[in-house]
């Protein structure tokens, strides 16, 4: 194994990578499997026309895709790909017997990263696979650096405008229920004018661990989209108390007892929540129910903070 080999094998070697092999010829099949078992995840289907399917429940990070295949060849099988939407980033590189340039020429016009011809060199195979999970790997951790906040740790707010829109038009289509609101923290300027910029980092970090805690724990989620005030959502099931799961959200911000002697309504650090719980339809935008949210928090900063302030539609 040569220097840059298992330079890339090391880096990629904790399998946290899949690897989808396609090929009706169970022979291809097994020496893939060989030569990239120990470096990634492995999964082979021999069966095209189960491949799609496989994709979805799998999401590899890169597949391997035979060209000449009975009743689905890989060209066509590439081509569905492209046309789903949630997998269509995901790599390919087509490993096949056909020997022509305009083969290949056609393969990569379609869009697949790389082509190799068969019989193939395993080291060569291993090398070009190789560098092509590094390249995934890498901007996997741009997209999630690119995602996250770093104060907080928390998705940041280009992420809320992905997760939410897909949060949302799934409720839509299942015809769910959907809790979407705002979380923000109590006289939290008094609080750096108080204990200095640099403890108001500390607790913000704090507060957004605390309640992110709850809300993981059913299945919600929370991003940080403004200073100290953070969107979330809560996908609903069946009967589902969203509104006690958001004053136990309260509730974990308070246990931090976390002093706060220049807050007007508390000796200790607080936050107020707006939130909509709603059947989803189609009359409602996200930005439209972030603005109910917002129209609950504003109630509840000018009555006691402190609160949950939660709006059913329909009522
Ligand atoms: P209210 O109870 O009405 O929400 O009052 P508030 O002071 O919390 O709200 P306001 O919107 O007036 O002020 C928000 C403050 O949040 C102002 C700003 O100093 C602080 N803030 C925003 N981002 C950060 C941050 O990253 N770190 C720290 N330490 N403070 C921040
Ligand atoms: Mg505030
Ligand atoms: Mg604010």
């Amino acid at each position: 194994m040569g220097e840059q080999d298992s330079y890339t094998n090391r880096r990629a070697s904790d399998k946290q990578f899949t690897l989808l092999c396609i090929d009706d010829e169970s022979a291809n099949l097994k020496i893939l499997a060989s030569i990239f078992k120990d470096t990634y995840k492995v999964v082979v289907c021999k069966q095209p026309k189960k491949a799609m399917s496989m994709i979805e429940d799998i999401m590899p990070d890169l597949i391997l895709l035979d060209v000449v295949m009975p009743e689905l060849n890989g060209f066509e099988l590439y081509e569905q790909l492209k046309q789903q939407p949630i997998l269509n980033n995901i790599p390919v590189i087509f490993i096949t017997g056909l020997q022509s340039a305009a083969d290949e020429e056609k393969g990569l016009v379609l869009g697949a990263c790389d082509y190799i011809q068969k019989p193939f060199n395993y080291g060569i195979v291993r090398v070009r696979v190789n560098t092509h999970m590094e390249i995934i790997r890498q901007r996997k951790l741009l997209e999630s650096l690119a995602n996250i906040d770093s104060l907080t740790e928390l998705p940041n707010r280009r992420k809320w405008q992905e997760d939410s829109a897909n949060q949302w038009n799934f409720a839509k289509a299942n015809c769910k229920k959907m809790v979407l609101g705002i979380v923000d923290i109590d006289f939290f300027k008094k609080y750096n004018d108080a204990y200095g910029h640099q403890q108001g980092d500390i607790v913000l970090r704090k507060v957004a661990n605390a309640i992110r805690r709850v809300l993981f724990d059913h299945g919600g989620a929370i991003y940080r989209c403004g200073g100290e005030e953070f969107y979330f959502y809560i996908p609903i099931e069946k009967n589902m108390d969203a509104e006690t799961i958001l004053a136990q959200c309260l509730e974990s911000v308070s246990a931090l007892e976390i002093q706060h002697q220049a807050s007007i309504t508390s000796s200790i650090l607080t936050a107020s929540i707006g939130a909509v719980e709603i059947l989803a339809n189609e009359d409602y935008s996200v930005e439209q129910l972030l603005s109910i949210a917002d129209e609950q928090l504003y109630q509840v900063k000018n009555t006691t903070r402190n609160a949950v302030h939660y709006i059913r539609i329909p009522a």
